[in-house]
């Protein structure tokens, strides 16, 4: 696959960014020349990359407000019909050493003792959820987060899946997405074989670079043997879908070297590839702060990395379905994408558009009928509701039907990359053209830069506008102007 994806290195006409004549080569890791961006691409993007909300929700979390109570969340879990189908997400925030990019709600520690409490109150929460459920709805996504998930023993984690039989109807059907998050430094063939019996069937494997100074610079030493032994496992073991994550932007990363990563990628030939952008933010996540930020690749840098592994990922014959991930032809989540059946959650995409998502475990998110909620984020806090036999519930929004309405645009645009007019307003009862005359005219200056293409029928968005769909999304967020600070998110690039 390799050798046939260097012959059409500069030759797939599913993507435009190829060379011209104004571009700089370089020579990367296989002694091969390749062309970095035209200098009008890049200045194009860099002209539009600010900061950016992702929207893997909408309105976006920094919105949820201290006003949305328990009592609220009640009221969400009742409204969950017998005929709707259920998605849970758990976090698992327990690490045994600290990844210093990192911006989850983690808790590094050698004390499994934590570990063995925050069971019991997870147990808990997941006794107190299903009683305020009525019904018995299948559940046909579980998702296990972290953290590092398999932090947890093999008992602990069967323990989890044990008071999760006791409380849903977990779904058996081989349609079903059973997935956890892998660090393969935590785990062994026996321990994914332990995976797979309970009933699992897709694992996620954190990557990022196997480049060994980049490895350094972020405190993730990981080697290439280890990562590729757990794929072998996981495919023994009859995991369905293998995806790993990789990122781009962290300190010491070059075109010249991430292609050996790239390579390695393909070699293990996972069925999903997410590619995401590294956000320094140091004045928000503390643990950034050990990253030298002379060390960071320069904006352009980071856009020439996403635009060479775009174009590498592709000639090796992935299909990139949006945003930040990549998918083999034959994969569910490629062909949810071209069905128009693609969704988008707080792990990204998903071919579960149905599914109510319950979140379970410190500080994870539900997206239930139009309700929003995150459960409390210290363990603390986390602790002291559920002594009370309270649901831990922060903060949430109840949507209102404008923010459902911008939502299912969001999940048109960055989801589907376009949006039907006569279908999108027959479906939603409106006028699209009328009710987004103002977004329309502000979409005009994307269209005549080549991002996206605006006709009587509707609005689809160009290969170039893939690169800035967020800055698109944006157009349509009636939260964005004046607030939050704009610092709270991360660069859109
Ligand atoms: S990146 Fe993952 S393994 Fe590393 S500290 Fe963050 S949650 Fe833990």
């Amino acid at each position: 696959m390799i050798r046939a994806a260097r012959a059409q290195y500069y030759g797939n006409p599913l993507y435009p960014l190829q060379p011209t004549d104004k571009t700089i080569e370089v020579l990367v890791h296989s002694g091969r020349k390749v062309s970095l961006l035209p200098e009008t691409i890049t200045d194009l993007v860099q002209r539009y990359a600010g900061s950016g909300p992702r929207y893997t929700s909408y309105p976006t979390a920094n919105n949820f407000s201290g006003a949305y109570k328990p009592g609220h969340q009640v009221d969400a879990l009742a409204s969950i019909t017998p005929q709707q189908d259920l998605s849970l997400y758990l976090h698992l925030p327990f690490c045994n050493t600290i990844c210093y990019y990192c911006a989850c709600n983690k808790i590094v520690t050698a004390n499994k003792k934590k570990a063995e409490t925050y069971l019991t109150y997870l147990q808990k929460e997941i006794a107190l959820v299903s009683n305020l459920i009525d019904g018995n709805q299948p559940v046909e996504q579980l998702h296990f987060g972290g953290g590092t998930p398999t932090y947890m023993s093999d008992r602990q984690l069967e323990t989890i899946m044990q008071s999760l039989t006791d409380h849903f109807n977990l779904s058996t059907s081989p349609e079903r997405d059973f997935s956890i998050e892998i660090d393969p430094r935590t785990v062994d063939p026996a321990r994914i074989a332990h995976l797979a019996s309970l009933g699992l069937n897709r694992l996620s494997l954190g990557i990022q670079d196997f480049d060994p100074q980049v490895q350094l610079a972020i405190n993730r030493l990981q080697s290439t043997g280890e990562t590729t032994d757990i794929v072998n496992a996981a495919r023994s073991s009859g995991f369905e879908s293998i995806s790993v994550d990789l990122m781009y932007g962290l300190p010491l990363q070059s075109v010249r070297h991430f292609e050996k990563t790239l390579e390695v990628v393909c070699q293990i030939d996972p069925d999903r590839i997410s590619l995401f952008n590294y956000a320094h933010m140091p004045h928000l996540f503390k643990t950034q702060r050990q990253i030298v930020d002379a060390q960071l690749p320069s904006p352009s840098e980071k856009l020439n990395l996403l635009s060479f592994s775009i174009r590498y990922l592709l000639d090796a014959g992935y299909s990139y379905v949006g945003l930040d991930h990549f998918a083999k032809p034959d994969d569910k989540l490629f062909a949810a994408q071209q069905s128009g059946t693609m969704h988008r959650n707080f792990q990204g995409y998903t071919t579960h558009r149905q599914c109510e998502l319950i979140g379970l475990g410190v500080s994870a998110i539900s997206d239930i009928n139009g309700s929003y909620s995150q459960n409390e984020k210290t363990l603390d806090a986390y602790y002291t509701a559920l002594d009370h036999s309270n649901l831990p519930v922060a903060k949430g929004l109840v949507c209102s039907p404008d923010d459902s309405l911008t939502r299912n645009v969001l999940t048109s645009l960055m989801c589907n990359l376009k949006l039907n007019y006569t279908e999108f307003s027959e479906s939603n009862d409106i006028n699209f053209t009328e009710h987004y005359e103002e977004e329309l005219t502000q979409l005009k200056a994307f269209a005549e830069n080549g991002l996206l293409k605006l006709s009587d029928e509707g609005i689809s968005i160009t290969e170039t506008g893939r690169l800035l769909l967020r800055n698109i999304a944006a157009v349509f967020d009636v939260y964005l102007p004046g607030k939050p600070a704009k610092s709270q998110f991360s660069q859109t690039i």
